[in-house]
């Protein structure tokens, strides 16, 4: 029986020991900034609430420092590295524990869905947990909230001004078609705040631990979610401009600017507003009508 405690990598001098043992070089490209304290890798873990019943799916595992910790509270760990490099250390760091594994491949590229049916089948729940590569955060998060999967959670770290992004209210700056589109399908809350230090090698920015708990239901009404995005994102195209200013650019053309008008009155948003000013709701609302009117002219 392997010792779990000599194999644990998340402290900066485990993790140098591990990295120089195998030679491995760090790659900035694929955001290898591998996370050494162990209270946050516990926070972490113990932000998903797993049990022995639960799965977790990890995202870049790295050498293995979260997913150790995962390890000791879910049923069953996947962890996704697209780096082949990482293989032979994780069979190392990990080999204490059967019920995690290492699929090697480009979480974007992967089949979600075929990952789950292979192994996530007896998990009562399963959370995505992860110390996410920066460089792809957005694209790696909007994947796994669009694709619908039957996540509990989403916990993971962040660059912190995303994270502020991803849980903003409308009226300040930070609030956009992010924020939007994350607390469209999740409540999002921010566990921690992060500095640089606890990472080799350091970001040159602070990180967030966000935690998106999946909502069942979307909380606005909507009838056709790809007009909906296309709505918000027709108007944050132009933070400076008007709404109505930026509905012209895309949506509505001169032609159409007085039924633009009727519908911005029907849902009694004043056509002045921008975009940062309005909530999930009047969208909803917005793209709605504009359903209807398009419906109409059929
Ligand atoms: N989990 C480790 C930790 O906390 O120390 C490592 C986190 S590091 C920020 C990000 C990890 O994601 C790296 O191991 C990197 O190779 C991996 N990675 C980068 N892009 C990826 C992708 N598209 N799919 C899967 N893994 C990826």
């Amino acid at each position: 029986m392997t010792d779990n405690k000599l194999l644990d990598v998340a402290s900066p001098k485990r993790t140098k020991e591990v990295i120089q043992k195998h030679g491995f070089t760090l790659k900035k490209s694929l955001g290898q900034n591998f996370l050494t304290d162990a209270n946050i890798l516990h926070k972490i873990a113990a932000s998903a609430n797993l049990s022995t019943d639960k799965g977790a799916l990890e995202i870049g595992p790295g050498i293995g420092a979260l997913t150790q910790q995962l390890a000791k509270v879910a049923g069953k760990v996947v962890a996704v590295e697209i780096d082949g490099r990482l293989l032979p250390i994780l069979e190392e760091t990990l080999s204490a524990y059967p019920h995690a594994s290492v699929v090697h491949g480009d979480v974007l590229k992967l089949d979600l869905d075929k990952l789950w049916r292979e192994h996530f089948a007896e998990c009562s729940k399963v959370s995505v947990v992860a110390n996410l590569p920066y460089y792809v955060t957005t694209p790696i998060i909007m994947k796994l909230l669009e694709q619908k999967l039957p996540l509990e959670y989403i916990v993971v770290m962040i660059q912190r001004e995303v994270a502020e992004r991803m849980s903003a209210r409308p009226g300040g700056k930070e609030y956009g078609s992010l924020s939007i589109a994350v607390q469209y399908y999740a409540e999002p809350d921010i566990v921690a705040i992060v500095p640089p230090t606890v990472f080799i090698p350091q970001p040159n920015v602070d990180s967030a631990v966000i935690r998106l708990k999946l909502r069942e239901t979307p909380p606005v009404q909507v009838e056709d979610e790809a007009l909906f995005f296309e709505v918000v994102h027709a108007c944050f195209a132009q933070r400076r401009k008007t709404i109505s200013n930026n509905l012209l650019a895309s949506l509505f053309d001169k032609a159409s600017k007085p039924a633009m008008e009727a519908i911005l009155a029907s849902c009694g948003i004043e056509p002045q507003r921008r975009g940062e000013t309005l909530s999930i709701a009047e969208y909803a609302s917005l793209a709605n009508a504009i359903l209807a009117y398009r419906q109409q002219q059929r």
